[in-house]
C-alpha cells in the first residue's frame, strides 16, 4: 500500500515536473521599454523591472516546473528570437513579463493579457507599445498564422490567465495596487510563440507613485509568488 502511494505521488510529481515554462522578460538592451522617473528623478527602465520580476518568478516556479528565460541579461532579443527559443526548449507555456505605461500619468494597476483579438482602444495602445519591434510587412504576412494560433491556444490561455490573475488578485491586496482585470490583446510575441501563454502588465512605470511601489522588493516578491502559484494551479488542473 505504502509502495503504491509513493508510486502514485512520484508519478503525479513527474507530470508536474514535465511542464516546461518559458519566461520572457520584455524588451532589453537598446530597447528600454517604458521609462519612468521616481520623485528623486532617478530613471527606471521597464526592461530592468521585467528582468527582475521574471528572475523571481523563475525562483518560485522551478520547484514545480522546468523553467527557461528568453534572456537572463540586459540584451536585445527580437520577438522572433523569443518565439524560436520557445520552439527550441519545447515550452508548454510562454509568459511574457512587462510593465505598463500611459500618457495619462494617473493610470495605475496591473492587468493580465492572453492572446485574442480585441477592438478596445485602450487595449490597442498597450498592443502598440509591446508590438513595437516587429515591422509592418511581417504583420501582414503573419495574420493567417496569428488567427490559427488564436484558435489553437485561446482556451488554454484564457484558463491560464484566470488562474494566474485569480492568485494575483488576492495576493496583491496588502500592497494596494488596483486590479485592472484579465483582458485579451493581440501581442505578437504570444502569437509567434504558438503556445498557450500570457502577457503580464505588472503596474505603471509612468505613474511616479506606482513606480515607487513596483520597484520595491516586497512588491516583486508578492507578484512573483502569485504568478508561480497561478501557473502551478493551472498545470495541476490540466493534468498530464
Ligand atoms: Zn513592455
Amino acid at each position: 500500500m505504502r509502495f503504491l502511494l509513493t508510486l502514485v505521488i512520484s508519478l503525479l510529481c513527474s507530470n508536474v515536473q514535465a511542464s516546461v515554462v518559458l519566461l520572457d522578460p520584455g524588451h532589453g538592451g537598446e530597447e528600454t521599454g517604458a521609462i519612468g522617473y521616481l520623485n528623486n528623478a532617478r530613471r527606471v527602465n521597464e526592461k530592468d523591472l521585467s528582468l527582475r520580476l521574471a528572475l523571481k518568478i523563475k525562483q518560485y516556479l522551478e520547484k514545480d516546473a522546468t523553467v527557461f528565460l528568453t534572456r537572463s541579461l540586459d540584451r536585445n532579443v527580437t520577438l522572433q528570437e523569443r518565439a524560436d527559443i520557445a520552439e527550441k526548449v519545447k515550452a508548454d507555456l510562454f509568459i511574457s513579463v512587462h510593465f505598463n505605461s500611459s500618457t495619462d500619468r494617473k493610470a495605475h494597476g496591473f492587468e493580465t493579457y492572453y492572446l485574442d483579438n480585441n477592438k478596445d482602444a485602450a487595449v490597442k495602445k498597450v498592443e502598440r507599445q509591446e508590438n513595437q519591434s516587429l515591422s509592418g510587412e511581417d504583420l501582414v504576412v503573419n495574420q493567417i498564422l496569428i488567427d490559427l494560433t488564436i484558435q489553437q491556444t485561446v482556451q488554454a490561455s484564457r484558463a491560464l490567465a484566470l488562474s494566474v490573475h485569480g492568485r494575483l488578485k488576492n495576493h496583491m491586496k496588502p500592497v494596494r495596487i488596483t486590479n485592472r482585470g484579465v483582458k485579451s490583446g493581440l501581442f505578437y510575441v504570444l502569437a509567434l510563440s504558438k503556445r498557450p501563454g500570457l502577457l503580464l502588465e505588472a503596474g505603471f512605470v509612468s505613474n511616479a507613485q506606482e513606480l515607487k511601489l513596483i520597484q520595491q522588493e516586497e512588491f516583486m516578491e508578492r507578484y512573483a509568488q502569485a504568478v508561480a502559484s497561478g501557473v502551478k494551479d493551472f498545470i495541476k488542473k490540466k493534468g498530464p
